[in-house]
């Protein structure tokens, strides 16, 4: 099989990625509309740092922060709304993976008027969106090189991601100093899903090339810095900071071009019903797809654990200690009932698992958790 990868973003990393050259943000237009959650742009000095560049840049700007954890499309709507009305020219998206995912809505919504919220899903855009800029401030999701955004339906509750070339930024800045203010459980939690993806993605049928090597690349700097932090109980300093953050970055490469396994689908239940952080919900199913892994794709496994220097069982013992979560409990109907919105159609997901999981097995999973 052939393999592919591509990536258009301009990533710009490092210290000081944001303020290093202001005429970024200018050759994307004189004004923007920043979109944001409530307090992390703030709090880890993004949004101040990004003020001054597009001051100094001579770009115009009006603040949207109304994006919460697993972001609604009403809300991305609603902003997009505010783009057109205030003649923002492209979107500015600051925050963890829920703005940043944001981001990329708003820019589709504020080009579309015509759009009501529940047509993002369908991806059909008379107009091209805005163009985007993302600055991150979590070392997780690797959404500001995919072209992916995961929106909550405020219909259904249900999590639902959308992906296409309309999805990629044009420019996407990864400083690892906005995840400093990033406490333990969502350092972790963060850390667990940029790991989710870059293990998923290894065995996926898509893995091959260059994306092996970013993925193996991706295990050398997430593995001991997972390991740290289930050592230290304690948020890390500012080299683990830097590992987790390009770390997060190697994985969404990866993911962007093989996608995820079954860990991902069905963790989005567990965020659903039960509140669990995106990471750690989707780490709860990674013992089992492990166990999977060993089955149906013993050497990638061996060859795995061998770039990370872990042996299988210090493996699972690390990331349950990390996930760390209640056992759930759902009886058999109540999984039954979860897995029954896979029927008509499998995720691609389910598919590309080692052994290929089926719903029937998701069920199955679900009724363990
Ligand atoms: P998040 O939902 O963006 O943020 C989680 C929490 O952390 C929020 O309360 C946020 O505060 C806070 N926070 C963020 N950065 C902070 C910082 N530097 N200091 C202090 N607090 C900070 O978390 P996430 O895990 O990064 O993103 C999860 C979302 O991304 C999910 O919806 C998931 O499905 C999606 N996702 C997308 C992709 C993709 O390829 N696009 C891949 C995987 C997951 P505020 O609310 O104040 O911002
Ligand atoms: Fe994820």
């Amino acid at each position: 099989m052939p393999f592919e990868m591509y990536m258009p973003v301009r990533l710009v990393w490092g210290d000081g990625a944001v303020n290093a050259d202001p005429g970024r943000f200018s050759q994307l237009g004189s004004r923007c509309l920043i979109v944001t959650g409530k307090h992390s742009a703030i709090s880890s000095g993004a949004l101040g740092d990004a003020q001054r560049a597009l001051e100094t840049a001579g770009v115009a700007y009006t603040l949207y922060d109304g994006i919460g954890q697993n972001p609604l499309i009403s809300a991305c709507h609603e902003a997009g709304a505010m783009a057109r009305e205030t003649g923002a020219q492209f979107i500015l998206g600051i925050g963890g993976g829920s703005p940043l995912d944001a981001a990329k809505a708003v820019a589709a919504y504020a080009s579309n008027p015509q759009l009501e919220a529940s047509d993002i899903y369908k991806k059909i855009f008379a107009h091209a969106p805005l163009p985007v800029a993302l600055i991150g401030t979590t070392a997780g999701t690797g959404s500001e090189v995919t072209a992916v955004s995961v929106l909550t339906d405020d219909a259904t509750g249900r999590k639902k991601s959308i992906s296409g070339p309309a999805f990629y930024a044009a420019l996407a800045f990864a400083d690892p100093k906005y995840t400093y203010s990033l406490d333990y459980d969502f350092t972790v939690s963060t850390a667990l899903d940029a790991f989710a993806h870059n293990i998923e993605a290894w065995f996926t049928p898509k893995c091959g090339g260059v994306l092996k090597a970013l993925a193996a690349e991706g295990f050398r700097l997430l593995w001991p810095s997972l390991t740290q932090l289930k050592n230290t109980g304690e948020v890390p300093g500012e080299a683990t900071r830097a590992n987790l953050y390009y770390g997060s970055i190697y994985a969404g490469m990866v993911i962007n071009n093989c996608g995820t396994a079954f860990p991902h689908p069905v963790g989005y239940i567990l965020t659903e019903n039960c509140g669990v952080p995106h990471g750690k919900a989707c780490a709860a199913f990674l013992p089992a797809f492990l166990e999977r892994a060993r089955r149906f794709a013993p050497d990638a496994l061996t060859e795995a654990l061998s770039i990370m220097g872990e042996d299988f069982d210090a493996l699972l013992q690390t990331l349950r200690q990390l996930t760390n979560l209640p056992r759930f409990g759902f009886s058999r109907e109540q999984a039954e009932a979860y897995a029954a919105r896979w029927q008509d159609e499998p995720p691609l997901n389910f598919k590309s698992s080692p052994g290929s999981l089926t719903v029937a097995e998701a069920a199955g999973l679900l009724a363990e958790v």
